[in-house]
């Protein structure tokens, strides 16, 4: 995910380098080394702790953190955000529409709106504009999914965690910031709930088809507790069992 290039002039640049809010770059010393946090590392050697390091160093927000900052009025832990999306379980296509989500990168019918490729009405409910946060979270095809799936959320939150989720919007559409390690869980389930919120909406706009709600949360806990099977997670998977049997 994360792309570190060297540049014709000598110089380690992040993917948001050339962003005007985030802009970092290591010098790159003439035995090829970096130094991060006082170490001398040689560029074929960087790992990913050291790439997290040099996220850490950066002194401003990136556009999508501070677009998500602006909207709500607030401020984020963004590390323990990012490091959500890598702790959880969910599948790859489950994080990959995450990260897309958290950088604003969906082609929504608003975004299509702005390029002039469509009406930017939601293609659901054509009443609102389909913007993210409409998406995913304040349309009626959004609500219907995670009605059966918030419950279980905030049960979890509560029962093993003794953890309140007092916002439930900011937490389905962002992840917790609480800690990545214990939330991955809940992470994972937020995670794969949009991934059916989106492959619902998907399904209507192309095929003209809604998928019944009742088939949608029988597959999203079936993908859910075959997710945490999968990747060996028996705690979790046991965890899960008790919500989704
Ligand atoms: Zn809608």
């Amino acid at each position: 995910m994360v792309n570190l290039e060297i540049s014709s002039r000598k110089y380690v640049t992040t993917p948001g380098a050339r962003n005007a809010e985030f802009n970092l770059a290591l010098k790159l010393h003439n035995d090829n080394t970096l130094t991060i946090n006082g170490k001398s590392i040689h560029y074929m050697e960087l790992k990913l702790k050291n790439v997290i390091n040099i996220y850490k160093m950066k002194s401003s927000n990136l556009v999508c953190e501070t677009k998500w900052e602006r909207i709500y009025k607030r401020t984020f832990k963004w590390d323990k955000i990012w490091q959500s999306q890598i702790k959880s379980k969910a599948s790859l296509k489950a994080k990959q529409l995450h990260w897309k989500m958290l950088h604003h990168a969906i082609f929504t019918e608003h975004k299509l709106n702005l390029i002039g490729y469509s009406d930017g009405l939601c293609t659901f409910c054509k009443s609102q504009r389909e913007t993210v946060i409409h998406l995913f979270w304040s349309c009626i095809n959004a609500k219907a999914i995670w009605e059966s799936i918030i419950p279980v959320i905030e049960s979890l939150a509560i029962n093993t965690l003794n953890y309140e989720i007092l916002d439930a919007e900011m937490i389905c559409l962002l992840g917790t910031d609480f800690y990545p390690i214990k939330c991955k869980l809940i992470n994972t389930i937020i995670m794969e709930t949009k991934w059916f919120i989106w492959n619902r909406r998907n399904t209507y706009k192309h095929e003209k088809r809604i998928l019944p709600k009742v088939q949608v949360s029988r597959s999203l806990k079936q993908s859910i507790k075959g997710q945490l099977k999968w990747q060996n997670e028996s705690s979790l998977f046991t965890e899960i069992k008790k919500y989704f049997v």
